[in-house]
């Protein structure tokens, strides 16, 4: 049982979350998922894309992939080079062509060729994880999830609302402060932040509309150095947009 002072910090943390989550609902109203897509399946062959690749590149790729194999059955029977070339630029082309094509027979076998609604059916499936998963239930389905991504993570320990690096136990931690109907557009909104004030290296600090409520775990000295002063509009003053680089050749993407 827990003690009055432990709920005492647990509703003080609780109540800064629900501050820096309105602070986030201001900044960035419009916050949406950055791949395109018009099917569940679609999402889902795109998350997979996604790994270790920028938003930008795969929704550069995909109408022509989807043009090219429209439904689970074409890409189950699609031949594995051609899928492999239609894919290259987004990298590690031949573990993604594999996945997508080994999920697909799946869907086509087991799921009526679409893309699950559960955890359950999709975790399992190769090419996705607890990530991507949670991106599908919560963009195409409705079903709230937090996803826990680089920048998701890294803003969740500054801001103190969790001391975890492992995504579960991040996603855990947040689902606990933040009210469930919100998981999805506060997942969008945290990934925002993450791409135009709270940089990896250099958070804007100076510049965040956040930071009276941000105790600024880990981060260290003069901040300030990129180009953004965040509006409440949801737009941005000077910004430069800092994209996920592509990976080094030893890095290999796994189930995200
Ligand atoms: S105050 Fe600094 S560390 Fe906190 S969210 Fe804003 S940019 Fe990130």
């Amino acid at each position: 049982m827990k003690s009055r002072a432990t709920k005492g910090q647990d509703r003080a943390l609780q109540q800064r979350a629900r501050r820096l989550q309105r602070g986030l609902e201001k900044l960035y109203p419009d916050a949406h998922c950055a791949l395109n897509y018009e099917t569940p399946l679609q999402l889902l062959v795109a998350t997979i894309l996604s790994a270790q690749c920028t938003d930008v590149r795969v929704n550069l790729v995909t109408p022509a992939l989807f043009a090219r194999y429209p439904d689970a059955r074409a890409f189950a029977d699609a031949d594995i080079g051609e899928l492999e070339k239609a894919i290259q630029s987004t990298g590690f082309f031949r573990n993604k062509a594999r996945n997508i094509q080994a999920c697909c027979k799946i869907l086509v076998e087991k799921h009526g060729g679409e893309a699950p609604r559960t955890m359950e059916e999709l975790f399992p499936l190769p090419g996705i994880g607890r990530k991507t998963a949670n991106v599908i239930l919560g963009n195409a389905y409705g079903v709230p999830g937090i996803t826990v991504d680089t920048h998701l993570s890294r803003l969740s320990k500054r801001m103190g609302l969790t001391k975890q690096s492992d995504p579960v136990k991040i996603e855990r931690d947040l689902m606990e402060i933040i009210p469930e109907k919100d998981w999805t557009m506060f997942s969008h909104r945290m990934i925002f932040h993450g791409r135009q004030v709270c940089f990896a290296r250099k958070p804007n600090c100076e510049g965040c509309l956040l930071a009276k409520d941000c105790p600024k775990v880990g981060v260290a000295g003069p901040t300030g150095g990129e180009e953004l002063t965040a509006s409440p509009s949801g737009g941005a003053g000077r910004r430069k947009l800092v994209l996920r680089t592509q990976p080094s050749k030893k890095q290999r993407p796994r189930n995200v």
